[in-house]
């Protein structure tokens, strides 16, 4: 199975940007919202949205319910104590009478905040569990202060049960410490915090999902996708997603606005897309979800959304979707830079370097667009990623290709907010570099995003006897390479110049330092002291970074150089740079056709793993300095009907102006539909 979701890290290297996609003048909106711990919390315009024709809006307004309603469903597919634990902090953070100004108090609020934004108590993406700033002294007594009543207690229970249920979970460091651990040698699942299994061991899920493959199955279902996986008496058995079923209180309320929004979809393709989605979600059959990925990656209507069980990183063995959904709508005039990528996939997939028998005879509906954000919500929310390449089944994408987006707004207002942080000033080697920068930055990065989504993922295909599964644990990071090394091949390219997507030769070299110097040296301003890389994405930037340095190295291709005791990544020659990249794309799609695990394997632990703790604690200590927080998410816009006289929805209005604990609290009081225990 394929994971695709991307999150290109845009941590302020877009710092001093020529403001080409500026739309309008000054621009006095106010992007940041909220900062504490590592995160700042980010707003989003949806520009154009008071263009779309009143139905549309309404369509929107229906798909923004549907999405938010399933969001307890991700923080009990988290962790099983997460409901528990954020509505007792919601309950001591809304009703505590004692000091609130105090350093427990304030620290529990940090924390609050910390849970929301990573839908659980494991960050979001380091997965490691967070650390409370407050004793156990002080909030076992806030929460006996608060009126019982207002507390997430068992039915049978008492607030001595509640605190003696999530306590040691919220103070012990060794109770659930890791939501996703990908230690080889590790029992995954067990080691795992995530609520994906409960009481099952690794090597058992393993079996109960490959005993369920028909050897010879072209069209195989995504096994096990949308359900927890139990082992009662002694037998393993599915926990179904769906109405009457697993997070059965939320689906309904999603199946409710699901059916609202059929009744003003734009198309009857569409129509049939969410009456499809409704339908899976009230059976949970899984060949229905694969009806819908079908109808859905033909549907071209403006207005488009996800909701569902989507991707895979939650499941230490990727297979259990997280839940998520994206309500969005096209950004028809930059659109047009991703049809032209669209319309000339064959013309990337023939000149790819990958080798003939690992190209797609005839690549296939490469849909691909740039989007507006109208709503983030479940996984995609608040930390959300900028472009998405859907569905994730591997026979629906051969068949019937796959639907890729670039969402703009979004990662306009990361632009936006990072102007002026100094960041280039810090770590880009000079001036030469900060100019190519300046002057491509916003621009080759959005390209990389659609490269990425658009052609690279979509690229290549295995052999017939390869099973698709065949690099296990290396997956996902082997194929997020692929799609980068893809996008950075062909960001050189004269082609690009003569499509007008690049104004001329200098400007993928924007890309390229970019890449590098994030590769090697500053995405690590993420990872802990002490910690190995983890993720799928950093892991694959890393692994690129890292071996094109080493094969370039007798020639000075690249190399990090020190200057006044700081390092920085020089690039000497791009032309051979671009060369080791395509190289690096023919060995790593070699690995994907041919399911070469051993070559895979040995290539993410040799470049993507380990970190150099040396260059490690020296971009930490230049990066404090910055005070830049490291990971942003965003708060969503508030959406507002209004209604005639007859009642019914006749516009629909966008604000923005609630802030981060105040959404949080609205969600937790409007969007919350599932009991705290769903054991
Ligand atoms: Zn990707």
């Amino acid at each position: 199975m394929k994971k695709l979701i991307c999150m290109m890290m845009t941590i302020g290297l877009l710092s001093a940007c020529s403001g080409k996609t500026e739309k309008g003048a000054a621009d006095d909106f106010t992007y940041s919202v909220d900062r504490f711990a590592d995160l700042e919390v980010l707003r989003y315009r949806v520009p154009a949205f008071e263009s779309l024709a009143p139905r549309q809006k309404e369509l929107v307004y229906y798909l923004t319910e549907a999405a938010l309603q399933g969001r307890d469903i991700l923080f009990d597919q988290n962790g099983k104590w997460n409901l528990a634990i954020r509505r007792t902090l919601e309950a001591v953070y809304t009703q505590y009478e004692g000091d609130r100004s105090g350093a427990d108090f304030r620290e529990l609020e940090k924390y609050l905040k910390q849970v929301w934004f990573a839908n659980g108590i494991h960050h979001h993406y380091s997965t490691d569990k967070f650390t409370p700033g407050f004793s156990r002294e002080f909030f076992e007594a806030a929460v006996r202060s608060v009126p019982a009543e207002s507390l997430p207690l068992r039915t049978d229970g008492d607030v001595e049960r509640l605190l003696a249920d999530i306590c040691p979970v919220i103070f012990n460091p060794d109770t659930l410490a890791k939501r996703v651990n990908q230690e080889a040698g590790a029992d995954l699942i067990a080691t795992s915090a995530g609520n994906f299994y409960d009481g099952v061991t690794q090597a058992e899920a393993e079996a109960f999902y490959a005993a369920q493959k028909t050897p010879g199955d072209t069209t195989p279902v995504s096994y096990g996708l949308n359900s927890r996986l139990v082992k009662r008496n002694g037998r393993l058995q599915e926990e179904v997603c769906r109405v009457g079923g697993r997070y059965g209180e939320a689906i309904e309320k999603i199946v409710y606005w699901l059916d609202k929004a059929a009744g003003v979809a734009e198309s009857d393709r569409q129509r049939r897309v969410i009456e499809t989605l409704a339908d899976y979600y009230r059976t949970g059959d899984l060949k229905t979800f694969d009806d819908y990925s079908i109808l859905w990656v033909g549907d071209t209507s403006r207005i488009d959304f996800v909701n569902g069980f989507i991707e895979v990183y939650g499941d230490p063995i990727g297979l259990k979707g997280s839940w998520e959904s994206l309500v969005n709508f096209k950004d028809l005039e930059a659109s047009h830079r991703t049809e032209i990528i669209s319309a000339n996939a064959q013309w990337f997939e023939q000149h790819s370097p990958t080798d003939t028998a690992y190209k797609k005879e005839e690549v296939k509906g490469v849909s691909a667009k740039v989007i507006t954000a109208a709503l983030l919500a479940g996984d995609c929310y608040p930390a959300t990623p900028i472009g998405i390449n859907l569905p994730n089944a591997d026979w629906i994408r051969h068949l019937h290709g796959s639907k890729s987006v670039t969402i703009e707004n979004i990662t306009s207002a990361y632009d936006k907010a990072a102007q002026g942080n100094g960041f280039n000033e810090e770590f880009v080697w000079s001036d030469t570099e900060r100019e190519l920068i300046r002057r491509y930055g916003f621009l080759t990065d959005n390209l990389h995003t659609d490269l990425h989504e658009c052609l690279g993922h979509g690229s290549g295909k295995l052999l017939p006897t390869t099973d698709p599964d065949a690099l296990r644990s290396y997956g996902s990071t082997l194929e997020e390479t692929r799609a980068d090394l893809f996008a950075l091949y062909f960001l050189a390219d004269e082609k690009l110049i003569e499509l007008g997507l690049l104004p001329d030769a200098e400007a993928y070299k924007a890309e390229y330092y970019r890449y590098m110097m994030n590769g090697l040296m500053t995405q690590l301003v993420r990872i802990e002291p002490g910690k190995d890389l983890e993720e799928s994405h950093m892991r694959n930037r890393q692994l690129i970074a890292r071996r094109v340095l080493e094969k370039g190295a007798a020639d000075r291709t690249v190399e990090i150089r020190r200057r006044d005791g700081k390092s920085f990544v020089v690039i000497n020659d791009y032309g051979r740079l671009r060369t080791l990249i395509g190289e690096l794309l023919a060995e790593v799609q070699r690995i994907k056709s041919t399911g070469d695990y051993e070559a895979g394997k040995n290539l993410v632990e040799s470049y993507g793993v380990k970190v150099d703790s040396a260059l490690h604690a020296e971009v930490l200590r230049r990066y404090e300095g910055l005070d830049i927080k490291p990971y942003k998410g965003f708060v969503n816009p508030v959406y507002t009907p209004v209604f005639d006289s007859e009642g019914r929805i006749a516009d629909v209005a966008v604000s923005y102006g609630e802030g981060y604990a105040e959404q949080m609290l609205r969600y937790a009081r409007d969007y919350s539909p599932l009991p705290t225990y769903n054991d």
